[in-house]
């Protein structure tokens, strides 16, 4: 594996990545049965901290009750995992994947009854998803030619592993084609979200956030608007076209593995300057300052491991 991941909570054990090891019959494999969550551990002041660790956990057992997922660990059991990992590997900052799954108990389609999930959280440490440069000068977008699945095809709230085949089917197709990440539209064509982060634009000084509609509820997202408000920033949530993000000011995407990234470019088309607009890279300074515990606001938010 090119992911050096160390040691790795498996089921309830910390154990080398090399022994956490599953068999070809899973279910998960054959039929995108898994659930997962995403964090960061970012470095402090006064030592590693994962960046809102509820949230996470509360939106992992929450996928799990839309897959109807018997969980042999309650939250706090896997808030603990959580922090053991990062402690365990000794990081100072890492990307933290937590991931329950159904086994190999059956490979008929229901996966139920008698097939309790199993567990597992890694880390690794990740520097910037779309790259340093997408975070300095934006990323180039373009939109795809998948839609985002609509909400009586898939539960696109729920971080279920199967959701992500149209993800990597965009994010496939967005990197052939030169460009950095995809922009997904939902089945009516209003903006629901890239491959795995959430849309915001900025148009005459307010912001705009898409609306919660077929997308992933982003704890991101959430932070982005809790700090641009406090920031004096109008917010609105909205649904809105593609066609409005080539007339924005300018716009960036949100997720915890791609931070605040700006986008420069949309289907060929500058945003704005298409060069990181100072809006983006405010709400940008103000966010990496909230997860590197430098803002004493938003201690809150913070695990410390
Ligand atoms: N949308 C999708 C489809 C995602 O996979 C992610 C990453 N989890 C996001 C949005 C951003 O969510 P968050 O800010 O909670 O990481």
């Amino acid at each position: 594996s090119k992911i050096k991941a160390g040691l790795i909570w498996f089921n309830g054990r910390l154990v080398p990545q090399e022994e956490a090891k599953v068999s070809v019959l899973t279910h998960a494999l054959h039929y995108g049965t898994s659930i997962f969550e995403g964090l960061r551990a970012y470095e402090t002041p006064k030592g590693p901290a994962v960046f809102r660790l509820q949230e996470h956990t509360e939106r992992f057992f929450h996928s799990a009750r839309v897959m109807r997922f018997e969980m042999p660990f309650g939250p706090e059991a896997i808030n603990q995992a959580i922090l053991e990992v990062v402690r365990a590997n000794g990081y100072r900052s890492c990307y933290i994947r937590p991931l329950a799954w159904m086994g190999a108990h059956t490979l008929g389609v229901n996966p139920l009854p008698n097939n309790p999930a199993e567990v597992m959280v890694a880390a690794w440490e990740w520097g910037t998803y779309l790259g340093d440069e997408a975070v300095r000068k934006g990323a180039r977008l373009i939109t795809s030619s998948w839609a985002r699945f609509p909400a009586n095809v898939m539960p696109g709230k729920a971080k279920v592993g199967g959701n992500y085949v149209n993800s990597a089917l965009a994010r496939m197709e967005a990197h052939q084609a030169g460009a950095d990440e995809a922009l997904l539209l939902d089945k009516e064509g209003f903006i629901a979200e890239g491959s795995g982060e959430n849309i915001f634009f900025f148009r005459g000084g307010v912001l705009y956030a898409i609306e919660h509609s077929v997308n992933l509820m982003g704890i991101t997202r959430d932070t982005v608007i809790t700090l641009a408000r406090d920031l004096g920033y109008e917010v609105r949530e909205v649904r809105a076209t593609r066609d409005q993000l080539y007339m924005a000011d300018e716009a960036f995407m949100v997720g915890t593995a791609a931070e605040v990234t700006p986008i420069s470019y949309l289907d060929h088309r500058p945003i704005g300057t298409g060069e990181a607009g100072p809006h983006t890279l405010r709400l940008r300074a103000a966010y990496m300052e909230v997860v590197q515990g430098k803002n004493p606001r938003y201690e809150g938010w913070l695990t410390y491991v």
